[in-house]
């Protein structure tokens, strides 16, 4: 049976940490199917169509990798494309204590799908989409910490908001 890994989150923007879990991933799985969360109104620096589109360009090449984007629960998600895990990576005890109340909270819905944990390797550990918009804002280097593809929608989306 091929085996689908669900890696659910808001990618906004996707970054070097995130990729380096979906790279991970395919090596435990047979696909990862990457879920953007829904539109989140202003809250976010793209919307849900751009935020799955730098996706989609960041993965290029990537083989057993898809792109969706998705509003309601992950479990149910996860069990309507037949995923057998919930992918999700931990840089911090702050992941962990969100990640694991989250996961336990899935396992009661659906037992059937299990969360799988990687841990962010030392690179990547303090990388977070928030923090590179700050960092992009004060015209920092992001491709530091973004896939190429972006590099120029982040600094020209940030360029728009000054
Ligand atoms: P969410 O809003 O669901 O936390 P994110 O887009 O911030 O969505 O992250 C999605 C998942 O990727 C989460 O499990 C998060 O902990 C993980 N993640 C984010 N950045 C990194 C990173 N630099 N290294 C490893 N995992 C990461």
């Amino acid at each position: 049976m091929r085996k689908i890994a669900l890696y659910p989150g808001t990618f906004d923007p996707v970054t070097l940490g995130h990729l380096d879990i979906i790279r991970r991933g395919l090596r435990l799985f047979d696909s990862v199917v990457v879920t953007v969360a829904g539109n989140l109104g202003k809250k976010s620096l793209f919307n849900a169509q751009e935020r799955k589109s730098l996706v989609e360009a960041s993965v290029k090449g990537l083989k057993g990798v898809s792109v969706i984007t998705h509003e309601g629960l992950t479990v149910d998600l996860a069990q309507e494309i037949g995923a057998v895990a919930i992918l999700r990576g931990l840089r911090s005890m702050t992941d962990f204590d969100d990640e694991y109340q989250m996961a336990a909270m899935n396992a009661r819905m659906q037992p059937d799908v299990e969360t799988v944990f990687l841990s962010a390797r030392a690179d990547h550990a303090a990388t977070a989409s928030r923090l590179i918009k700050e960092v992009a804002k004060g015209g920092g280097a992001v491709d530091l910490f973004v896939p190429k593809p972006v590099v120029i929608p982040l600094t020209e989306r940030l360029k728009q908001l000054k």
